[in-house]
């Protein structure tokens, strides 16, 4: 039999009707869609207006996205339905999988989200009566490495997208019921904010823009391991964000141990940088102090906070250790940290010891991501 050579355009003539179809099917399928959240509203006007819509229709879809909950386009009942075909054929919605939804005691629910490249973060909402607090990550894992966090044990594996950190808050708000409402946010889950600033500015503006979600900025608060200069470009965009500042530590000697990023830093360094924000926003800085027994819960380091601090418009908060069952330290006995708050309110120093939060599911950050990255312990 003589072997006839076609050329390998032809190939295509060779199947039939529905192999072609399908072929053409997995073609598309295979094709990855884009994250419509990672999308600036100047981006998704510019794609409506690319498609032949009047610029209205992207309002209309931030407003599905941010205040109506909407988890799916067809949801979008108020635009044209060919609209809606159009956007499902390119976009994604929701781009992570939730992979487990856990409900505490206390009504605390946590989130674990697997992203589309595997990865997993977590997102944590909490109640109290007058209050819905959603605290959300900005990383995979973390390049800080305290030394008491779950967060940076696995150290970090890459940002999160702008989409990915304000699809958490949708999640969460999807999530609730519906005649509650996110009322504060906060950025102290997984990661280090200060170090993805971009993409971090980019949600927390759709979480405070009028036409977005809509939250004062006086609402949502971003907590740091401190990076000064960071910090300076934080304050620089005019919005009255609260800034949280991971401290830790009264003086250089203990924080380097705690905070392996402060001996290129220091703590007069981050000093300043708060004084700075202070100025700028007008906004009382907030100071992160997890207290580890016989580590930094000595009378002589809050002596010592409180000689940092007086004078400083500045506010201290007392954070109990959540225990990471790999790591050696403990939260104190009540007695001793009631010593130290003593010593910072009669030093006139304003201080609040954070209440635990849903301590029966792991919500402390990192924990749940910890355990599915390392299912053995
Ligand atoms: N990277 C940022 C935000 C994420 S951590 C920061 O450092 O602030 C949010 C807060 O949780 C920080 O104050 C952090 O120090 C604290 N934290 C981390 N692990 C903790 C633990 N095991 N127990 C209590 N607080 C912890």
């Amino acid at each position: 039999m003589q072997f006839v050579k076609r050329p390998a355009t032809t190939f295509r003539a060779w199947l039939t009707n529905g192999e072609r179809r399908r072929l053409l099917q997995s073609a598309i399928m295979t094709t990855p869609l884009s994250k419509i959240l990672d999308l600036t509203p100047a981006k998704l006007t510019d794609w409506i207006v690319a498609h032949d819509w009047p610029k209205f229709r992207a309002g209309q879809l931030r407003r599905w996205l941010f205040r109506r909950r909407a988890t799916a386009f067809e949801q979008m009942t108020d635009l044209p339905q060919k609209l809606r075909e159009q956007l499902a054929a390119e976009f994604q919605l929701f781009a992570a999988e939730v992979e487990s939804h856990q409900v505490a005691a206390d009504r605390t629910e946590k989130l674990l989200l697997k992203l589309t490249d595997g990865e997993h973060i977590e997102c944590v909402v909490m109640r109290e009566p007058e209050r819905v607090t959603v605290c959300i990550s900005t990383q995979v894992g973390c390049a800080m490495g305290c030394v008491f966090c779950a967060s940076g044990m696995l150290g970090l594996k890459r940002n999160l997208s702008a989409g990915e950190i304000i699809e958490q808050v949708l999640r969460m708000q999807a999530v609730i019921g519906a005649d509650e409402r996110i009322t504060n946010i906060v950025v102290m889950g997984i990661g280090e904010p200060l170090a993805n600033l971009p993409a971090l500015l980019q949600s927390l503006e759709a979480f405070n823009s009028p036409d977005d979600l809509g939250l004062g900025a006086r609402h949502i608060t971003v907590s740091t391991v401190g990076l000064p200069a960071k910090i300076r470009e934080f304050a620089r965009i005019g919005k009255e964000y609260n800034l949280a500042i991971s401290l830790h530590a009264p003086n250089d000697q203990v924080r380097d141990k705690l905070v392996p990023v402060n001996d290129k830093i220091g703590v007069n360094a981050i000093l300043e940088a708060a004084d700075e924000y202070f100025e700028i926003t007008g906004r009382r800085v907030t100071f992160e102090y997890v207290l580890l027994a016989k580590v930094n819960d000595e009378p002589q380091h809050a002596q010592q906070l409180v000689q940092l601090l007086r004078g400083r418009c500045a506010h201290v908060n007392l954070i109990p250790m959540n225990g990471v069952s790999v790591l050696p330290f403990h939260e104190p006995a009540a007695p001793r940290t009631q010593q130290f708050v003593s010593i910072l309110e009669q030093a006139g120093i304003p201080v609040t010891v954070r209440k635990r939060k849903g301590a029966d599911i792991d919500a402390a950050c990192g924990q749940l991501r910890l355990k599915a990255e390392r299912p053995v312990e």
